[in-house]
């Protein structure tokens, strides 16, 4: 179960500029001009006289050309820097240069010799039309909060933007444990900048990591959820500012920032407040506002449901898809289950709305759609 009657409404050391040795056919700073105007045309509106563009080709090889492009703002400024991956090719006399997001990025770096095969399957998903901000109503990400699981940490931000309080709310602010920030599920990695780790998931899906202290340094490695990815920190060296260590993490989806109210990450789901930085976050029935902590029990699988009593202690589980059907015991609330299938049944209404849908779990037993999150309004793992 997800939002179901209100989806729409609710979701309305790398930063020197590298050169490397070119082939004699294309000179770097060709390249380097190259990507700038890219990132000028792309980034139209929000091009500050301020911001400089700092361009990393991490990777050359013959007429071909793949790095990170990141428009910086200052430290202390309240904006935050913009990135981009990008993939460029020589030929005709200049260089043709795609950003992350465009369907010509997803063309070249599904034939650039530049990018490797374990990411390439990823990022010729980030062509910017694929995927919807909502999929379709598909709220899965599969990802655990970005620290290790069984941790409890301060969620000291709610939902808000990647830059403060604009829109879309795609972060959260975390901080505490033992501050080691890790990805939230696996993909391949990047270092747009000092302090700043992005990782493109599947799905279409990418999480960026900002203010990191010992950020490793990568250009398309392949990360595990879990993976040490820097510590919690302040680093503002591509601009923006943060008044304590923390990690602003923030969901992407086809390279937009997404809101991140309404997924689910570690098995919460946070809910923007009245104001960025507000909010909260619901695991079952538990809510934790801004300020509060947030436990990390880890990815909700894609046929995994939370357990939503909506405010109550236990849901009952029936032999069949209805409360015509025997009880057959009961589920706690914030209990992670397991789908098998589902199948109409009597009507139900919890927290997300109303439903005559009904899941058989592992167990043989059925519960209500009503009374759990899953990510999605109809089944997550088939008709039975
Ligand atoms: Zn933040």
């Amino acid at each position: 179960m997800t939002v179901r009657t209100r989806a729409a409404a609710t979701l309305a050391a790398v930063l020197s500029t590298a050169i490397v040795a070119a082939p004699a056919a294309a000179a770097p700073g060709d390249l380097t001009s190259a990507v700038v105007a890219e990132v000028h045309q792309r980034a139209t509106g929000v091009v500050a006289a301020d911001r400089a563009t700092v361009v990393t080709p991490a990777r050359r090889h013959g007429d071909w050309a793949f790095g990170t492009a990141v428009l910086t703002t200052r430290p202390g400024s309240p904006h935050l820097p913009d990135g981009w991956l990008f993939v460029a090719h020589h030929a005709d006399g200049g260089w043709s240069v795609a950003l992350e997001g465009e369907p010509r990025f997803a063309e070249l770096a599904g034939r650039a010799p530049v990018v490797g095969e374990g990411e390439r399957a990823l990022l010729v998903r980030q062509d910017g039309g694929r995927v919807s901000t909502t999929a379709g109503g598909d709220l899965r990400t599969g990802m655990a909060l970005p620290f290790a699981v069984g941790q409890t940490w301060g969620m000291a931000g709610g939902p808000h933007g990647w830059s403060g309080a604009a829109a879309p709310w795609s972060s959260l602010d975390l901080a505490g444990g033992d501050q080691r920030v890790l990805a939230a599920r696996a993909g391949t990695a990047y270092t747009m900048c000092t302090g700043w780790i992005r990782v493109i998931h599947d799905r279409g899906y990418a999480t960026d990591y900002y203010h990191l202290w010992n950020n490793i340094n990568v250009n398309g490695a392949a990360v595990s959820q879990g993976t040490f990815l820097g510590n919690t920190g302040t680093d503002v060296t591509c601009g923006g500012s943060a008044s304590g260590r923390h990690v602003h993490f923030g969901l992407r989806q086809n390279n937009a920032y997404v809101g991140i109210a309404e997924h689910n990450v570690g098995k919460w789901v946070p809910q923007n407040g009245a104001s960025a930085y507000q909010g909260s976050a619901l695991h079952g029935s538990t809510r934790v506002h801004a300020g509060g902590s947030v436990h990390n029990y880890g990815a909700l699988g894609f046929t995994q449901g939370v357990i939503d009593a909506n405010g109550g202690g236990t849901v009952n589980k029936r032999t069949g898809p209805g409360t015509g059907y025997a009880l057959a015991g009961s589920v706690a609330d914030g209990a992670t289950v397991t789908v098998s299938c589902s199948a109409n049944g009597t009507s139900h209404t919890g927290r997300w709305g109303a439903t005559n849908l009904w899941n058989r779990l592992s167990d043989g037993t059925w519960v209500t759609d009503a009374f759990m999150w899953t990510g999605l309004s109809g089944p997550v793992n088939g008709y039975c």
